[in-house]
């Protein structure tokens, strides 16, 4: 995985010593904490480590490095696959905050998509700014992907229900739908988010498969509260943390998934249509730490 340099650095160091002292346990706990692991999560992990290494199991710094990431790989370990409706179309909404890069997300799985041999829509559902549907038509003339759009303006949820209709008459496989990440009110935002999940429900005549919430990595744990008042209006089923490429607080990543108890689905680690990585506990546990480290 390419990310997260800035921390590996220090987890490297650390774990490039051989004997396991108190130095070396406060250091890594100051390295969780700075790497925005949260407290709670890091007491909880140390908790752990210090336990092992009192009952003896855990003799030098390589031991405490694969205890450390099996922990990781636990408590970020669930249902972190992408569904798909065996009745095409897929449906997957993307809800999030303006510039957390909910458009990027969208045209990096609509590429991705594409190059599993599926047949993506795209559905511009931000409405309330004109920027952001002439955003998601660039990237739909990029990737050669079509885009359904209305004027600016105009309801989101019937934009939605065009998208899931076009995808059923001409055979799409998969409507990625862009939602509003900012409106008059948070009120306004978090209702119209209801809407379009109704009203794609209505139009699918089942729930849609996906509510893929978008977070930025580099707002760390900020990210939480942003993430509960979408929680609270519609059923959040995956979340999908971006630019972790420039951050040294991918360590979040845990406190979000400890927090929210929502899986993380996908990392973006780039601006450019292939920096997507499907979520691998245990691949993001080892690049944490430093190891498989691609130059
Ligand atoms: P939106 O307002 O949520 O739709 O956000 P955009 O998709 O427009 O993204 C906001 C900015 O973040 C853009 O400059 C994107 O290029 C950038 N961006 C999105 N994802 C990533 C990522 O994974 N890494 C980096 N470095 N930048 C990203």
């Amino acid at each position: 995985m390419r990310f997260l340099r800035n921390l590996v650095q220090r987890f490297t160091q650390i774990f490039q010593r051989t004997e396991v002292d108190e130095e070396l346990l406060d250091e890594l706990e100051e390295t969780l904490i700075l790497a925005d692991v949260g407290m709670a999560m890091t007491e909880k992990l140390m908790g752990e480590i210090r336990k092992g290494v009192k009952r003896g199991e855990l003799k030098t710094a390589g031991d405490v490095k694969a205890k450390l990431c099996e922990l990781i790989t636990e408590v970020l370990s669930d249902n972190t696959s992408l569904r798909f409706s065996e009745a095409p179309p897929t449906v997957w909404l993307f809800v999030g905050v303006n510039g957390t890069g909910k458009t990027t997300t969208i045209a990096k799985f609509a590429y991705w998509l594409q190059k599993q041999g599926k047949k993506p829509l795209l559905v511009a559902g931000d409405t309330f700014r004109a920027a952001a549907i002439d955003q998601l038509k660039v990237w739909g003339e990029r990737l050669k992907v079509p885009v359904i759009a209305h004027q600016m303006g105009a309801d989101p949820a019937a934009v939605a229900f065009d998208g899931i209709q076009a995808a059923k008459a001409r055979g799409y496989d998969v409507v990625l739908i862009d939602t509003a990440g900012r409106m008059h009110t948070k009120q306004n935002l978090l209702e119209e988010m209801r809407k379009i999940y109704r009203v794609a429900t209505k139009a699918l005549e089942r729930e849609p498969d996906e509510v893929l919430l978008i977070l930025d990595g580099t707002t760390g744990q900020n990210a939480i509260a942003q993430a509960e008042g979408f929680m609270a209006a519609v059923p959040v089923s995956g979340i999908i943390v971006t630019k972790l490429d420039g951050t040294a607080k991918g360590g979040a990543v845990l406190a979000i998934k400890e927090r929210l108890g929502i899986p993380i689905k996908a990392v973006g680690i780039g601006e450019a249509v292939g920096d997507l990585e499907l979520f691998d506990p245990n691949e993001f546990a080892k690049a944490l730490l430093g190891e498989n480290l691609q130059e």
